[in-house]
Order: structure tokens, then sequence, then C-alpha cells
């Protein structure tokens, strides 16, 4: 096959940029391992500052009809008082089983090459090839530009030396599960416990999503057994002893990540460009990580499309766009994180602050600003 674009990787990254080249009239294939709809661990909570990409791509209005709850607020849950502060617009909660499927729909009734189910294992930056593999065929998608959108953690970044890879001291791991409760949540909770912290909010069809991030550290004993660590945080916290004891598992197992590097990485490695988590990572407990996908794939569609039209120095330019754009976002992410995962700090911190002021600055620090979306939104479309 020979396009304009091979992306690897269909998650929300992957998918929009498929979508939005597309539209400009590129041949574009779309590649992913798994078949959808398919699971992720993930806090499925949608930012507001993704909305108004989805809602240029057409595809917002199926949040209301896919049952997706508005989420207004965000507690955070301490040791001894909770402390709770607005957004600014609504958020979305909808599960990666639903958000992913009607990004891949949309990136494929867009005009995208689907190869769903494929594996891309291997590429070569010089010849801008990618071989693609199912069930032992073999097939070769030759292309002008190769969008990397493989995730936080896939085989290419070790075959690109990527220095993340070695990084052993900063390696967390997530792990989540969907519940019934009496209740139906109408907040995003935040919960901390010592090396990791709990995000807690509403996905469609009255489902909470309990997901959370836990060092590596802590977790040597458990040998992946998410029950086991569950337990343990149960019996460190009360606040969490009194949330699972409130909750129904709806999912028969957790589900468990690759590891979990926060960093800034280089957004264009040996000529191939990369967006979403692929092109840097942000802490989950901004719940800002498919936002910021779905906005490096709009911020990085004009520029490839330049590529593609012999602007050479468009990579670089992507580039400086990507860091100005996140770079900033990802540190504060991280700060804040190492709080969330200390509750003795975190309670005296909360005794300190102000809720509002807090909340406000927690979300200009992690957060694209109006402006900066609605000039991402007319260079990409
Ligand atoms: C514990 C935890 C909680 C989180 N909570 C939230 C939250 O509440 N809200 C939020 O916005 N973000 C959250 N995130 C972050 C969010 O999950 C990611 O930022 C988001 O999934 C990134 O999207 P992406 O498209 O870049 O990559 P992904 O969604 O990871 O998609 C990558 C795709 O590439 C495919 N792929 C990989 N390698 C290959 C290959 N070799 N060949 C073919 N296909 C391949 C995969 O199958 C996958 O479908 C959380 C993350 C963690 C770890």
């Amino acid at each position: 096959m020979n396009v304009d674009v091979a992306v690897i990787g269909a998650g929300p990254a992957g998918s929009t940029l498929a979508a939005l080249l597309a539209r400009r009239g590129m041949s574009v294939c779309l590649i992913d391992r798994e078949e959808f709809p398919r699971d992720k661990v993930c806090g499925e909570f949608l930012s507001y500052d993704a909305l108004p990409i989805l809602e240029r791509l057409g595809v917002a209005d199926q949040l209301d009809a896919l049952g997706a709850p508005r989420i207004e607020r965000c507690r955070v849950v301490g040791r001894t008082r909770d402390y709770e502060f607005g957004f600014p617009q609504a958020a979305r909660g909808i599960s990666r089983f639903a958000l992913d499927e009607l990004l891949l729909r949309h990136a494929v009734a867009s005009g995208a090459l689907p190869r769903i189910g494929w594996t891309a294992v291997d590429i070569d930056p010089a010849s801008r090839t990618v071989t693609i593999e199912r069930n032992g065929e073999r097939d070769v998608v030759e292309a002008r530009v190769i969008a990397g959108a493989w995730g936080r953690w896939g085989r290419f970044d070790a075959q690109l030396n990527r220095t993340f890879v070695r990084d052993r001291a900063h390696r967390s791991f997530g792990f989540k599960r969907h519940y019934r409760a009496e209740t139906v949540m109408e907040t995003i909770d935040l919960y901390s416990f010592r090396g990791g912290y709990l995000g807690v909010s509403p996905v469609e069809g009255g489902i909470t999503n309990i997901c959370g991030l836990a060092h590596a550290s802590r977790l040597a004993k458990h040998r992946g057994r998410w029950e086991g660590f569950v337990e343990m945080i149960r019996g460190e916290e009360s606040r969490l002893e009194s949330l699972y004891a409130a909750h129904v598992p709806a999912q028969e197992n957790f589900l468990s990540s690759e590891p979990v590097i926060f960093r800034a990485r280089s957004p264009v490695e040996q000529g191939i460009v990369m967006i979403g988590d692929a092109s840097g990572v942000i802490d989950p407990l901004t719940g800002n990580g498919m936002a910021m996908a779905i906005q490096s794939a709009a911020l990085a569609a004009p520029h490839i499309a330049a590529i593609v039209n012999g602007k050479v120095e468009a990579a670089r330019e992507y580039s400086e766009a990507h860091k100005s754009f996140f770079d900033g976002r990802i540190a504060w992410s991280r700060r804040i994180a190492l709080l969330l995962s200390r509750p003795a700090l975190l309670d005296a911190v909360l005794r300190t602050f102000h809720p509002r002021a807090a909340g406000e600055f927690l979300l200009r620090a992690t957060r694209a600003g109006d402006g900066d979306v609605a000039h991402i939104v007319r260079e990409a479309f």
C-alpha cells in the first residue's frame, strides 16, 4: 500500500489525526493491532478542553447519544476533609470501549483506510515503510510521513532508542475496573494513598470507573495481582475502605497497564511525527491525557500536511509548537501528582489553601486555554 500518511495506533490521537488528514484529501492508512471496541486502562474522564475539537469533527453529539455523563466538579478526598472545586465547562465520562470506537469509525467514515487487527512489526524511518502483520500475513505500507500514535509504551520506542525506555526509577503502573454502586456519581473524586492515587468517576450506563496509579516500588510484593494490592491500600486508608465497600465489581478482572513513565518526549524522532502519549505523557491525575492526545493530533495535522507537500522544516516547527503547547502542563501535572501520592502532606495542604483558588490554579496549569484550543482548531480544519 502506498499512502501519504501511515498512522500507527488508533487511540484518540491516531484516529483524530487520521480523520483530520483524510478530510484534507490525503490518503491515510490507520493501523491498530487491536480489534475494536477494546478496553484500556484509563480513568475515562474526558476533559472539557478536548470538546471543541470533537465538536468541529462533528462527533460531540454522539457523546450525548452514548449517554456519557457530564462531570462538572472535582472532589479531592483527604484523610480528614474533602476539597471540591468546579470546572469552567462540563467534562464527560465516557468508556474507552465507546470513545475509541466512535473516533475510529469517524476516521474511517472520513476516508482513512483501516488496518485494524494488524500489528506494526517494523518501521524503517529512512524508506518510510511500515511492515504490518496479522495472523501470519504480512504487508508493507509505504508512506510520505509516518505518524507514531502507539501510546505510552511500544516496541518502537526501544527500536528508536528513546531515552525514557531506560528510566527504571520513575515507573508506575495503572489499574482499572468498572463498578456499580447504589448512588451514581456526579463528580470526579481523587483519593490518595502512599505512592499513588485513585480517580473515581462515572461513565455511561450507570457505571463507576475506579482507576489507579501506583509507583512500581509499592507493587514489588504483589506481582501484578491487583486484588492483593487493593486490599493493602484499603487497610492503609479508611476513606478507600469506605469507597470500595460501597462498590460492586461490574467487570470480572482488573485491567493492568504497561509501565507509565512521565516525561516530556521528543515529538519527532528520525522523521517520525509523534502524537498523543507517544509524544509525551501527562500524569493521569489531571484526567487530561485523552485531551492532549486529541489536541496533539489537531496540532500535528497542518504540519504533517506541509511535510507531505514538501516543506521539510515543518517537522521542526511541529516540535517547537508541541513543546510550547504541552511541556509546561506535563511538568505541573507531575508536581501535583507527587503531592497526591503523599496522604499526610495532601491533608496539610488541603487545610492551607482555598479550594476555589487552588482548583483554578490546577486547571490553568494542566489544561489548554480556550484561546489556544481555538487556535489549533482554526489551523487543523
Ligand atoms: C492509570 C491511568 C489513568 C488515566 N486516566 C485518564 C483519564 O481519566 N482521562 C484522560 O484523558 N486520560 C487518562 N489517562 C491517559 C490516557 O489513557 C492516554 O493519555 C490516552 O490513551 C493516550 O491516547 P493515545 O491515542 O496517545 O494512545 P492509546 O490510547 O494508548 O492508543 C494507542 C493505540 O496504539 C495501538 N498500538 C500500539 N502499538 C502498536 C503496534 N505496534 N501496531 C499497531 N497498533 C499499535 C494500541 O493498540 C492502541 O490502540 C490515564 C492513563 C493511566 C495510565
